[in-house]
């Protein structure tokens, strides 16, 4: 069911004909008139027809609620399908608003039901404050629960060396710290500017918006492409290393699945659905895919820990329209996804630990200053005090320690990495979580040394945080670091490694053969042989973030030494071609490498 509430000054109606589903009323219904009334138009879906006395029980519970909180003096219901493309039979509907009239008149609130299946003409004045406009979505669940009203607030501390200080009144030594704490006690102020890295991923050729698609989804072009290839190999190789077992799930989940229905209401309103025969939702990250494959496979606790890992492209939130921004925040992204199985609570805690060292080498090998958040549970942190400050030790640092007053989600205790933009917000990278909840929920089960069925506790990991965030990172620090030194991507990120210029004609061949040798050798190398002056080719490599250029001439093609401009430090350094390989392979060891996915001859290249 979905319902838009309005809380209006007034509303009036006055039906003008019958269709063929009207219900049959009395003169007294043709029009109204109601005051300080709350008006919940509503649509009774198909969806509902499985259970239609919780969809009543919730919507009422839901519209009662927020009644309570506006202050109306009555509620209006208002049949009203144009809220959904998949409504449930007339009778149904006409049954559901009639028992959700009959519910809220036993609560004694003054209730007014609209008639159902009549043309009518309205007029609705909505009062304008905050809450006047809500819409929400009624599913069949166990609990309707929005905001409760006395929620109870975290508490905040700065945690040093197994110490607690007030973050108020900490000497931050890192900015960038200090802007987390500030956006995380609700202290910063939206600034509406568009952080620096939605210029560059289009300056670059590396995305783009697409207009044809929803909000939020992206183009990729071949250069963007490779950077995400790169860091998805990355994230495999960190993670199969570890012993995790690559899967691949579907991308869509039917919710009449109670467990998957249940977990996904903790998502909310940004749940991306479609309909179709079925109610589908969306995944917003791997975990029901995970979690299904988890709940059909057969283990013991010897298997235990395990792991298994899922690169999603791609996962989806119904991010809201304003707040979609580049590639910090889409409807559709590309998360690396680790579920680990363990036997109890401490070998998860072990695990834990263990994930600290690999989220933090991510920081390491991308070159990203992540700050970390630390989460708990009252219950939790009263606890493992000592286990969450040696935990806390691992960071190197100090970080922010958050003491939830109880468990609103699946988890107990969580690590938050973020690296801070441009405009000094931050950008959620890394993740590891605690559940307590999902092993019992979609029935995952291992059997223990004396024979018994158990289910186990799980943890959620993305060890880097989606994969545009990480490029989004990488491309906000060029922009903070601009005073510093050159823009540029990490050299096994960067599209074009080394790039050779030629200066006239006669240079093509042997700056083709150089070329040549450096491909064979795994070096991303390409070659600017247009009609251009060099000039123009060394700035135009420039623009590309080149690392290595080259400029070939007479004197290169006689001596076979290369002038190689290192855009690092700005240095011109002479050498051969096996020397500049060595450089390259030797900076670039360990991280994974794909071939230039663009013709090696600019002349060639397509504008995208
Ligand atoms: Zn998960």
């Amino acid at each position: 069911m979905r319902i838009l509430l309005i809380h209006s000054d007034y509303i009036k109606y006055e039906t003008k004909s019958m269709t063929r589903i009207a219900e049959k009323i009395d003169d007294k219904k043709r029009e109204g008139k109601f005051e300080n009334s709350l008006v919940v138009f509503t649509a009774v879906e198909r969806e509902d027809e499985k259970n239609t006395d919780r969809i009543v029980e919730n919507a009422v519970a839901s519209i009662t609620e927020i009644f309570e909180k506006v202050g109306a003096d009555n509620i209006v219901i208002y049949p009203y399908a144009h809220l959904s493309s998949s409504l449930s039979s007339p009778d149904t509907a006409k049954k559901i608003l009639q028992d959700m009239e009959a519910q809220i008149d036993d609560l004694n609130i003054k209730v007014e039901r609209v008639p159902f299946g009549w043309y009518k003409s309205f007029e609705v004045s909505c009062k304008g404050h905050p809450l006047s406009e809500l819409s929400r979505t009624i599913t069949a669940g166990p609990k309707v629960h929005e905001a409760p009203s006395e929620e109870k607030t975290s508490e905040f501390y700065i945690l040093v060396e197994g110490e607690l200080h007030n973050p108020e009144k900490f000497d931050y030594k890192s900015k960038d710290l200090k802007k987390l704490v500030m956006y995380e006690l609700g202290k910063m102020e939206s600034s509406g500017e568009e952080p620096p890295h939605v210029r560059l991923m289009r300056e670059k050729s590396f995305a783009d918006y697409e207009s044809s698609a929803d909000v939020g989804h992206l183009r990729w072009y071949p250069k963007g492409r490779l950077i995400r290839d790169l860091l998805s190999d990355y994230v495999y190789n960190l993670v199969t290393e570890r012993g995790a077992m690559p899967v691949e799930t579907p991308i869509m989940y039917d919710l009449a699945d109670d467990a998957i229905r249940v977990h996904a209401e903790k998502f909310g309103e940004r749940q991306y659905r479609m309909t179709n025969k079925k109610e589908l939702m969306l995944r917003y990250a791997c975990c029901f895919g995970a979690f299904r494959v988890l709940a059909d496979s057969f283990f013991t606790w010897k298997n235990l820990p395990l792991s298994i890992y899922e690169l999603s492209t791609y996962s989806f939130r119904l991010e809201k329209k304003g707040e979609v921004v580049g590639l910090k925040r889409l409807r559709g992204f590309t998360m690396p996804d680790l579920h680990t199985v363990c036997v109890d609570l401490g070998s998860a805690m072990d695990e834990f630990d263990n994930q600290i060292s690999m989220c933090a080498q991510t920081g390491f090998d991308l070159n990203i200053n992540y700050e970390v958040i630390l989460r708990a549970t009252a219950d939790f942190f009263k606890d493992n005090k000592e286990w969450m400050f040696n935990a806390a030790r691992k960071i190197g640092k100090p970080i922010i320690l958050e003491i939830l007053p109880e468990r609103k989600h699946y988890w107990i205790c969580k690590l938050d990495f973020a690296a801070i933009d441009y405009l000094g917000r931050p950008i959620e990278n890394p993740t590891i979580q605690i559940d307590v909840e999902s092993g019992e929920r979609f029935g995952i089960t291992y059997i223990n040394q004396n024979e018994k069925e158990l289910n186990p506790i799980i943890i959620h990991c993305s060890p880097t945080g989606s994969i545009e965030r990480v490029i989004c990172s990488l491309l906000e620090k060029t922009a903070i670091e601009i005073d510093e030194k050159p823009p540029m991507l990490p050299l096994w990120l960067s599209p074009t490694q080394v790039r050779l210029i030629t200066i006239a004609e006669r240079h093509i061949d042997f700056a083709l053969g150089v070329a040549q040798d450096l491909r064979d050798e795994n070096i991303r190398v390409d070659v600017d042989e247009r009609h251009e002056t060099v000039g123009k080719k060394i700035r135009d490599a420039g623009k590309e973030w080149v690392p290595y250029v080259v400029v070939i001439g007479d004197k290169e093609l006689e001596s076979g030494d290369l002038t190689v401009n290192v855009r690092e430090n700005r240095e011109k350094i002479l050498m051969d071609v096996e020397e500049l390989a060595r450089i390259v392979n030797e900076k670039t060891d360990g991280m994974p490498f794909r071939q230039l996915p663009l013709p090696m001859k600019l002349s060639k290249r397509v504008h995208f």
